[in-house]
């Protein structure tokens, strides 16, 4: 794998959130939200990171972005606008601002990510205002135009948020994320609070935005059907660790790691011959708190042995970037999802 085109390089992230009791406050325990993630994504692809709720995947959309600090690990990235690569984990205060314009988010409630008291102008052109780049007409004028990209009207820059639709809201959160020409954009489930039939309409933007301003993401989401459309390779993510990253169709072709299988058994397929069998996880996804021995997933796979009670897999790559964290993943044969 040639280094040249990696923009983010992300080793042994954590996230540790300390878990503290009694009048003093003593931390007695560490919630392990994110726990030893390794990763990089290429300029202008987007890797989809996907899991159950819980498993710790908008944690490390957040932590990449330093928006909550992490607690270990180095998050390479190639900044344009700083013409270098920084450690995010460890930038300054100074550096981070900078950063802040090569790299965005879009959160995941249109909702509750917008301040009702602000225009859309205002909400859109803030960070040009915020990093001092646009004022006055000029800043107008700039606000109009990634309107436009988003397929919103110039006379809505007048309107307040509640005024519009999920979908349209949805569009104003990526217009603000458009303002500052990012490199980056975590998207953390920015469709997942959308009706189905609006769904795809934000895919589609955001995938032609990708192209027409040269766009990385990190898409979060839990569904793997929307993560298959949009994303070139997927990571999935289960107890604050990667088990698995392959390019999309060999994902979904040739799955390597059994929870990779459970969770695309339960993604619907557009074929009524398609008869699949839906593989049911027994028992909750255990306490990131207390997680089991060995490989965190064995209570809950059914092709688990002893070996997989004491010892944890190595996060390995099989060839052709398809990395997987099983001590069987060259035995077992799992099943795929037919394409439709
Ligand atoms: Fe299942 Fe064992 Fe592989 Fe873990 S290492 S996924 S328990 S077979």
């Amino acid at each position: 794998m040639s280094s040249d085109n990696i923009l983010l390089d992300v080793k042994g992230l954590k996230k540790h959130f300390p878990v503290r009791k009694g009048l003093l406050r003593r931390v007695v325990a560490q919630v392990k939200a994110v726990d030893g993630v390794d990763m990089y994504i290429k300029e202008g692809e987007t890797l989809g990171l996907v899991g159950e709720s819980g498993c710790g995947k908008t944690t490390t959309g957040r932590s990449i972005l330093r928006l909550i600090e992490p607690t270990a690990g180095e998050i390479r990235f190639k900044s344009k606008k700083l013409g270098r690569e920084v450690d995010v984990a460890a930038a300054s205060r100074k550096t981070l601002k900078a950063l802040r314009r090569d790299m965005q988010i879009i959160f995941q409630d249109p909702y509750s990510s917008l301040n009702p008291r602000m225009t859309v102008g205002s909400i859109v052109g803030e960070p040009l205002l915020v990093h001092g780049i646009a004022r006055g007409q000029e800043r107008e004028e700039r606000v109009r135009e990634l309107l436009a990209a988003v397929g919103l009207k110039p006379d809505h820059m007048k309107r307040y948020p509640h005024e519009f639709s999920g979908g349209q809201r949805q569009r104003i959160g990526v217009a603000r994320a458009l303002a500052l020409d990012p490199q980056l954009i975590v998207a953390d489930e920015p469709v997942s609070a959308l009706d189905v039939s609006i769904q795809a309409q934000v895919l589609n933007l955001l995938e032609s935005l990708q192209g027409e301003f040269g766009l990385t993401y990190l898409f979060v989401a839990h569904d793997l059907s929307v993560v298959k459309h949009i994303s070139d390779r997927v990571a999935v993510m289960y107890l604050g660790k990667i088990v698995e990253l392959a390019v999309t169709e060999e994902l979904f072709g040739h799955p390597k790691h059994p929870y990779t299988e459970a969770l695309m058994s339960a993604v619907p397929v557009a074929d009524p011959d398609y008869n699949v069998e839906r593989i049911l996880l027994e028992g909750d996804v255990p306490s990131p708190v207390n997680p089991p021995s060995g490989c965190y997933f064995h209570p809950r796979c059914h092709y688990a042995k002893d070996i997989c009670k004491t010892e944890e897999p190595i996060y390995r790559d099989l060839g052709d970037e398809h990395f997987v964290k099983c001590h069987f993943a060259d035995e077992l044969h799992l099943r795929p999802v037919v394409s439709e």
